[in-house]
């Protein structure tokens, strides 16, 4: 199975719930930065993991690749003795959702397996029961985000957009982030990123002019503040011409909208030429969400 990595176009976040999650209203926007998954049928459940940040990634019943196996085997009731082997080439704790397209991937991937032909909806269902980015692994594409990130609308858009994502070392906890943000708030006003409105509008015109000017985050104030260099990323983005530059989810990873692909090139190589990340990829969006690529 292939899963592709998100980043969030907009991203506002509401006040903490009792539940510990944040009520969102964000957009979601797949790009074409892959996991790939192999589902071998096996003596025993277990997990692999390549790439170069494999050794980041747990191997232990915490994997959410691994519990997504063990949920789809007792909702279908099937075996879940199944070796799976994760090839990382999503950024690893970067805000690009990367765990959550393991388990998408292996949802998909159980289903195709095990032959259970379960709908879309179902599926859905139980990746939220995972995490709330993991719906739209599934789905892909662009889609509006609501309740805490898994309840989706598709977002209707036109053209394709050339990114670069800028890596830092060491990642950052999601529930840290939202934390230090809830701290924020706690201790006097904060800005606020207004309605997904301008984006929306922009994916609706294909401009991609109009969608860098709009990109907006409520979680970026908090993921600075835990990683302070990440403001000097966000100038470097803007001094070298991108359309627009954002923190992707909480982060650290950040997304940079260009205008075009040899634009993306030539923003990344001066980027990585600056020293203020660790690493950059180029990759385009919208990608399809996690789909079964080989089956034997
Ligand atoms: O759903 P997921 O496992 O990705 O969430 C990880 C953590 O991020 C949650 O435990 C919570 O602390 C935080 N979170 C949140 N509001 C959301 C999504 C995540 O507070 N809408």
């Amino acid at each position: 199975m292939r899963a592709p990595a998100k980043v969030n176009l907009h991203l506002s976040v509401g006040q903490r719930r009792p539940d510990g999650f944040h009520d969102l209203t964000t957009v979601f926007h797949a790009i074409g930065l892959y996991d790939d998954v192999v589902l071998t049928r096996a003596d025993a459940s277990t997990v692999s993991v390549e790439g170069d940040q494999a050794g980041l990634v747990p191997t232990d019943g915490s994997n959410l690749a691994l519990r997504a196996v063990h949920l789809m085997a007792q909702h279908t009731g099937n075996d879940p003795a199944v070796a799976v082997h994760i090839r990382k080439g999503i950024p690893v704790a970067g805000g690009c959702a990367g765990g959550s397209a393991d388990a998408a991937a292996a949802l998909v991937g159980c289903d195709a397996l095990w032959g259970t032909g379960l709908g879309k909806d179902e599926l859905a269902g139980l990746g939220a029961q995972l995490g709330s980015d993991v719906p739209f692994g599934l789905h892909g594409g662009t889609a509006l985000g609501t309740g805490r990130g898994e309840q989706l609308t598709p977002v209707l858009g036109q053209g394709s957009y050339s990114w670069v994502l800028a890596l830092s070392d060491g990642g950052l906890s999601t529930p840290d982030v939202y934390a230090q943000l809830d701290r924020q708030r706690e201790s006097g006003p904060v800005g606020v990123v207004s309605s997904p409105a301008g984006v929306l509008s922009a994916l609706r015109q294909g401009d991609a002019v109009a969608l860098g000017r709009a990109l907006g985050n409520d979680l970026q104030p908090a993921a600075i503040a835990l990683k302070p260099p990440l403001r000097l990323l966000l100038e470097a983005a803007r001094d070298l011409g991108a359309l627009g530059a954002v923190v992707s989810g909480s982060g650290p990873t950040v997304a940079l909208l260009t205008r075009d692909e040899d634009h993306g090139i030539a923003l990344a190589s001066a980027l990585s030429g600056q020293g203020v990340c660790s690493g950059v990829r180029v990759a385009s969006g919208p990608a399809a969400g996690a789909r079964v690529v080989e089956a034997h």
